[in-house]
């Protein structure tokens, strides 16, 4: 089996593939309200096409694929798509990125599909914060988590951006939330992308903080979770509830990246927090054969950057989260 490795020697076989850039919420962390100057559809990479990347991609040893976006659930035919990859030798860890919104109409057929796991977003349980953050309805969320509970995907991962002053003391009632319904908490830092991560910054909480606070009122034991990715994770004492740290700005780990993203127009991005990229659209059709899209594969991966800059160059990144796929 080939393996593809970076220049700094880490190992690349995760991919995480974007299938719309387009969304039903507008976190003002990661979207502006109104925005509209989505890409073009012509753009798109067609199911064929995502099938050929990711096919090559099996072939260069990737064994894991997180389909993301925007929210993926908005690109139509998403249970096909999902049904396809997930039928691609060598794939065997077919995960999803959602917000909920339209999970309820959709749980089981991505279950059937061959989904195993789904992160969920959510940042409170209070439904007037909710739309004040997303715009959107809490009820549909809660509706697409119990339809993900009863449709049998474990563990369920819900992910919040923790923001100082905007839903950090959401933090205790999420816990309960997720004690009550089995759920894994994930917290995380926001992230300066685009104008709308760089506002969002000025919300930005250590996680340590975080912790500390829950640790005067929880015990917590290190845990570890399978698929955890860069999260360090804690268990809380006499509950199920394992508790996820994802601390890009305060202790980054992109000494361990594993991971490449592929955008809807087929820009392959080395890095979340750098430039660096590759455009395999053209080269699809194109016409280019098997062999010379691994090469373009691996050739691309030749230019992975050590690490990202959110630090030391927060304006670097003009790009929103929903255009890469967080
Ligand atoms: N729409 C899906 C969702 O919300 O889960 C998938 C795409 S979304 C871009 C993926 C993740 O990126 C979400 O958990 C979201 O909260 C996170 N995200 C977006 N903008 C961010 C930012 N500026 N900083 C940190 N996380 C961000
Ligand atoms: Fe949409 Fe996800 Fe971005 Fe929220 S975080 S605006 S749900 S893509």
């Amino acid at each position: 089996m080939q393996q593809l490795t970076d220049p700094f020697g880490r190992s690349i076989d995760y991919v995480r593939l974007s299938v719309t850039d387009r969304c039903d919420l507008r976190c003002f962390y990661c979207m502006p309200k109104g925005f509209n100057d989505f890409e073009a559809p012509e753009h798109w990479l067609s199911f064929d096409e995502i099938e050929r990347v990711i096919g090559a991609f099996a072939r260069l040893g990737t064994r894991r694929i997180r389909i993301t976006g925007g929210e993926p659930l908005v690109r139509k035919g998403l249970p096909e798509l999902a049904a396809r990859l997930h039928g691609l030798a060598g794939i065997d860890d077919l995960s999803l990125s959602t917000n909920a919104v339209q999970l309820a109409r959709h749980a089981k057929s991505l279950k059937t599909a061959g989904v195993q796991r789904l992160n969920i977003s959510l940042d409170t349980t209070d439904p007037q914060r909710f739309r004040e953050i997303t715009g959107g309805k809490l009820e549909k969320v809660i509706d697409g988590l119990m339809a993900a509970k009863a449709a049998g995907f474990s563990p369920i991962k819900i992910n919040m951006v923790i923001m100082k002053g905007v839903n950090d003391d959401d933090v205790e009632a999420m816990v309960d939330f997720c004690i009550e319904h089995g759920f894994t908490l994930r917290f995380i830092e926001t992230m300066p992308m685009g104008d709308t991560g760089r506002e969002a910054n000025a919300y930005f909480l250590d996680l340590q903080t975080v912790r500390k606070r829950l640790e005067r009122r929880f015990e917590l034991v290190p845990s570890v979770m399978p698929g955890g990715g860069p999260a360090r994770y804690m268990r809380v004492a006499g509950t199920e509830l394992r508790l996820g740290f994802i601390t890009p700005m305060s202790q980054h780990f992109c000494e361990t990246c594993n991971r490449v993203r592929l955008s809807v127009d087929g820009t392959l991005y080395l890095c979340l927090g750098q430039e660096h990229r590759a455009e395999l659209r053209p080269l699809l059709r194109d016409g280019i054969d098997d062999h010379m899209l691994d090469n373009a594969i691996r050739q691309a991966i030749t230019l992975k950057p050590e690490r990202h800059e959110f630090n030391d160059k927060p304006d670097q990144i003009v790009r929103f989260m929903s255009m890469t796929g967080g």
